[in-house]
């Protein structure tokens, strides 16, 4: 017999059964899209508030979405009241004053300009903006100086290595007789460049064969180069203050968060697990503000005298150990922290503020006054950096770490970094050589030094006094006052008047630097700047390589190392792309320009040009006449 498969429910039933879940099913999806946003929005601002967020970054972003689409639909109007709300629930936010700026640019109000300077400030008002801020400083100037020794490298290379290739080539071809001295001579120039071409071996070793035939100008172009290698080798406060700003969950950014948003269970746990040697007064600090918002005020009390025993001289531990008793209705006591508090920063206007509030419940008026004259202004400018909502239940203010006192926090963790965490500080630096290279670039510049000391300036590669052209004491010829190459001096040979000597060095003056001009032309423009470098144009050179490397690396990085991940990075990059990318093509385009320059002081020490005048003395008149 077949067995029936089994079913539940068949018929009606089963129909009934699946409208009733869906029905179900609908109801509880129902609150997502049904209610009211804004009351939904209302009761998360209650909440926060309440539980001492000093701004709401999260609605400020739904606001500033809406206004975003506001705009999109032409609805300016509407657009900028969003915005408003925005900046109301986080009076810091950057981009929405960047926001109502561009409104009020396409709507032609005067205001525009003060909105753009708002939001300019107002990126590097807390700490975490000027972290960040200071973090991309850094960062990018490390590629930029990058880049910069890359341009400097190319161009001393391409002006200076033909010396030392000379010289090589011109041994090889008398010792072993070499086919294409040469090429053989820049092919063993060049191998070690090669070999070590991702470390900083190469740019040291250049420098060393370089030094021996530069000018004095390109020599401090060198050390002015290499200068910030070798500081950021041996010190590395931006590698371990990266790490600590970098991580979102080192001691120092946890506090930050404390500091501004509401108290969570989450964070106080992250907190007390955060690995910090010698800032348990800072935790248990943070931790006592925390439990404050949180109106836990047994915790909060144990948690700042906890900190005050470790380190009596914190005047927030004993501000916030008076608002602890004032939220207690304890005045007395609240007075007791808050004049502790006095007595050791008289100036911070929280202290004297709250001071005067307790001064008010205690009925003494006339020091009420006198603390509150004390508070001035810079109460009303703490007030400004609250979210509007945040000042309903308490009429005292608590403490929080002022942004000196969190960077003094961040150098302080930095410094109790292990290796490991302070490692990770170097991914925002990834080319920067560490102490080994420095010492490398240091060793470089002192062999440098002294063997243009040992090295008898006589068997250098020095310029042909007419045409430029590399020749040295092996294969120049003396004729006449000068120092000429072979070439030079084949065209002259057996030639006696001294006015068809002339005119043969002159054609082939002229004939050698367009061969020159041409062939420089090509390899110089592989990066803007070189040319000019190569041509004796320093800073001319430094500047066009400097637009170059900073246009490069904001094409590349768009600026920031590290973003904001609650930031909307990707907006507004493709006008960033086109001002970057025309930075690069004007870079080019200025290098392609510039003049090329084959004036050259004769580069003949001054030991062998005093034997050439004295060689000259001693030449008869009467042929030099003839
Ligand atoms: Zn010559
Ligand atoms: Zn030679």
């Amino acid at each position: 017999m077949r067995k029936r498969p089994v079913r539940l429910l068949e018929g009606w039933p089963r129909i009934a059964f699946c409208t009733a879940l869906a029905l179900v099913l609908l109801v509880l999806a129902g609150p997502a899209r049904g209610t009211d946003e804004t009351a939904n929005g209302e009761r998360y601002l209650r909440e926060e508030v309440r539980r001492g967020a000093r701004k709401i970054p999260v609605l400020a972003h739904v606001e500033y979405q809406s206004a975003l689409e506001a705009s999109r639909a032409g609805d300016k109007e509407r657009a900028e009241e969003h915005l408003r709300r925005a900046l109301r629930f986080d009076p810091d936010y950057a981009d929405a004053y960047f926001a109502l700026a561009r409104l009020g640019v396409s709507r032609l109000r005067p205001d525009a300009p003060v909105y753009l300077i708002q939001g300019v400030l107002s990126l590097g008002k807390t700490y975490n903006g000027q972290a960040r801020l200071a973090v991309n400083a850094a960062s990018t100037l490390s590629y930029v100086l990058l880049v910069l020794n890359l341009v400097a490298c190319v161009a001393f290379s391409i002006k200076y290595l033909p010396y030392v290739a000379h010289k090589l080539g011109e041994r090889m071809r008398k010792r072993f007789n070499a086919a294409l001295p040469r090429v053989v001579s820049y092919l063993i120039l060049l191998s070690p460049v090669l070999f070590f071409a991702d470390t900083i071996i190469p740019l040291a070793y250049l420098t060393v064969l370089c030094w021996l035939s530069m000018y004095r100008r390109e020599k401090i172009l060198v050390v002015v180069l290499v200068t910030p290698f070798v500081v950021a080798g041996f010190f590395d406060v931006h590698v371990r203050l990266a790490a600590v700003i970098s991580d979102p969950k080192s001691l120092t950014s946890l506090v930050d968060r404390a500091n501004t948003s509401r108290a969570d269970e989450h964070l106080v746990q992250a907190i007390d697990r955060a690995p910090a040697v010698g800032l348990e007064p800072e935790k248990n600090l943070t931790l006592g503000l925390l439990y404050l918002k949180d109106q836990r005020y047994y915790d909060a009390s144990d948690r700042l005298l906890k900190a005050l025993s470790l380190d009596p001289d914190r005047a927030m531990g004993y501000v916030n150990l008076g608002n602890v008793h004032f939220m207690q209705a304890d005045y007395e006591k609240a007075l007791q922290g808050y004049r502790k508090a006095e007595s050791i920063d008289a100036s911070d206007p929280v202290c004297q503020f709250n001071l005067a509030q307790a001064y008010i419940k205690t009925l003494l008026m006339k020091e009420a006054s006198r603390s509150l004259q004390a508070a001035g202004t810079g109460i009303e400018r703490e007030k400004s950096r609250y979210a509007e909502d945040a000042f309903e239940a308490t009429t005292i203010l608590p403490r929080l770490f002022s942004d000196k006192e969190l960077w003094k926090l961040a150098v302080a963790e930095a410094t109790t970094l292990d290796a490991e965490r302070a490692a990770e500080g170097r991914v925002l630096f990834p080319w920067l050589p560490g102490r080994t290279g420095a010492v490398i670039v240091i060793l470089t510049l002192l062999l440098a030094v002294a063997l243009s000391r040992l090295i008898n300036p006589e068997k250098l590669t020095f310029q042909c006094s007419n045409c430029g052209m590399l020749t040295c004491n092996g294969c120049c010829v003396e004729d006449r006052d000068m120092t000429l190459c072979r070439e030079c001096a084949k065209t002259v040979e057996s030639v006696t008047s001294e006015k068809v000597v002339e005119a043969l060095l002159r054609q082939k003056r002229q004939a050698t630097f367009l061969q020159r001009k041409k062939s420089a032309k090509l390899v110089s423009m592989a990066f803007p700047g070189v040319r000019d470098i190569y041509y004796g144009h320093v800073s001319r050179g430094v500047a066009l390589a400097f637009l170059f490397s900073v246009s490069v690396v904001f094409l590349i990085t768009g600026g920031s190392a590290l973003r904001d991940p609650a930031s909307a990075a990707a907006k507004g990059s493709l006008l960033r792309m086109i001002i970057t990318a025309a930075g690069v093509a004007a870079a080019y385009a200025l290098s392609a320009v510039s003049k090329p320059n084959f004036s050259f002081k004769s580069q003949r020490h001054r030991a062998s040009s005093s034997r050439a005048v004295e060689t000259a003395a001693e030449t008869p008149k009467a042929t030099r006449a003839a």
